[in-house]
């Protein structure tokens, strides 16, 4: 009785898929644990490839950012095998701050780009405040008819993991090192930045992220602004980049942008103005970005940093 029961939970189980780009890259643990205590089935997309690439490409909107296209290609992979998409509508950051407007429209962007009108979870989240992400998952929760009980749990241990894990990256042992800005998904997407890490790292070129800057230490870099950033990663790159360079604790910047992105054309300009002469290379990707020119301007940069420490 019992094996006809679990063949049965087998057969009918629901599948949820989670395209693996923009704030997956942030969120992953806690994402990863609260799906497997609950033992919900979920489908990941693997690491963004070219197929992935081309796919966001052919279904996202022509001037979108090249994140939003791979985002929509990580959708498209998974759209025949789930039988709900997971895409949060990000209204709010933590401590309150803003995100792009795009992710607002998210849901909206992708449904129409892959033609999915059934099947994927939508709700507004509002990161701030920790009532919001409760009432957030419990509605997915009734969707998948999970009891309100086990949601919690699992929530619980999602934020411990997520608390646990360590953010961002404090290379040691490295000829020079360099702050690298930028948002989370193009930091650590190896397939839209081409490798830039590992790239880095063969010049003897070692990097610290902003996560490794307390919020503290940004928070008194943005304190004598006219007027307080209004968006998450203009405020962390910028009062990362500030402090590290007051702090001589890094022999450049390097700053990875989305091609099209306004925050951080403010944040890259903001950053620029406000350190005075220091060597800051502005990499720009998008999905015609060709790898030997990254190379060539890599190769350039690790040159002067190495000019600079000679003389
Ligand atoms: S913040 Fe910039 S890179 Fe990120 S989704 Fe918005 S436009 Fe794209």
């Amino acid at each position: 009785m019992n094996l006809i029961l679990l063949k049965l939970k087998e057969v009918f189980s629901i599948k949820v898929g989670i395209p693996g780009g923009l704030l997956y890259y942030r969120y992953e643990t806690f994402i990863n644990t609260f799906l497997e205590e609950l033992e919900i089935e979920s489908i990941f997309s693997t690491e963004t490839n070219k197929e992935i690439l081309d796919m966001g490409v052919s279904c996202c909107v022509n001037d979108a950012c090249l994140p939003m296209k791979i985002f929509h290609g990580h959708a498209a992979a998974l759209n025949e095998k789930c039988d709900y998409l997971l895409i949060p509508r990000i209204m709010k950051c933590e401590n309150s701050e803003s995100i792009c407007p795009k992710f607002c429209g998210l849901p909206e962007m992708v449904m129409s780009g892959i033609k999915r009108k059934e099947g994927v979870i939508t709700y507004p989240l509002y990161l701030n405040r920790n009532k919001e992400i409760k009432h957030y998952l419990r509605k997915i929760g009734k969707d998948l008819e999970i009891q309100e009980n086990k949601i919690m749990a699992a929530y619980k241990k999602a934020v411990n993991n997520h608390k646990l894990q360590i953010q961002g990256i404090k290379d040691q042992g490295y000829r020079f090192t360099i702050f690298l800005g930028g948002h989370p998904y193009n930091l650590y997407d190896r397939f839209a930045n081409m490798n830039l890490i590992h790239k880095l790292h063969s010049y003897g070129i070692g990097v610290i992220t902003e996560e490794r800057v307390s919020d503290n230490e940004k928070e008194a870099e943005i304190k004598p602004l006219m007027k307080k950033p209004y968006w998450l990663f203009y405020k962390n790159n910028y009062g990362a980049g500030k402090y590290l360079v007051k702090d001589q604790g890094i022999d450049g910047i390097i700053y990875i942008s989305s091609f099209s992105c306004g925050i951080d054309s403010i944040t890259i300009e903001m950053l620029k103005n406000d350190i005075g002469e220091f060597p800051f290379l502005i990499l720009k990707i998008d999905e015609h970005s060709g790898e030997a020119g990254i190379d060539t301007r890599i190769e350039a940069f690790a040159d002067m940093l190495e000019r600079r420490k000679l003389h």
